[in-house]
């Protein structure tokens, strides 16, 4: 099992996550206003990931388990 980070609709568009893990999160404009959103799981380390999720302030962002395929050849 692995994890990879995902955000939810309470994201009040703060722009903070983007500039603790650039390469995880971005921003985008949506009918409600600014959103963020990943477009790399695997973007920035464990540990910048977590510390996006400490420093929300609506705590939007989330750890999600998934099942890693292996493929066999
Ligand atoms: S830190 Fe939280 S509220 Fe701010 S942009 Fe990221 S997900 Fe949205």
């Amino acid at each position: 099992m692995s994890k990879i980070p995902y955000v939810d609709a309470t994201c009040i568009g703060c722009n903070i996550c983007p500039n603790v893990a650039p390469h995880t999160f971005e921003m985008y404009e949506t009918d409600d206003g600014l959103k963020s959103k990943v477009t790399d799981p695997h973007g920035d380390d464990k540990k910048a990931i977590q510390e996006a999720i400490d420093i929300c302030p609506v705590m939007a962002i989330h750890w999600q388990e998934i099942e890693e395929k292996v493929n066999k050849k």
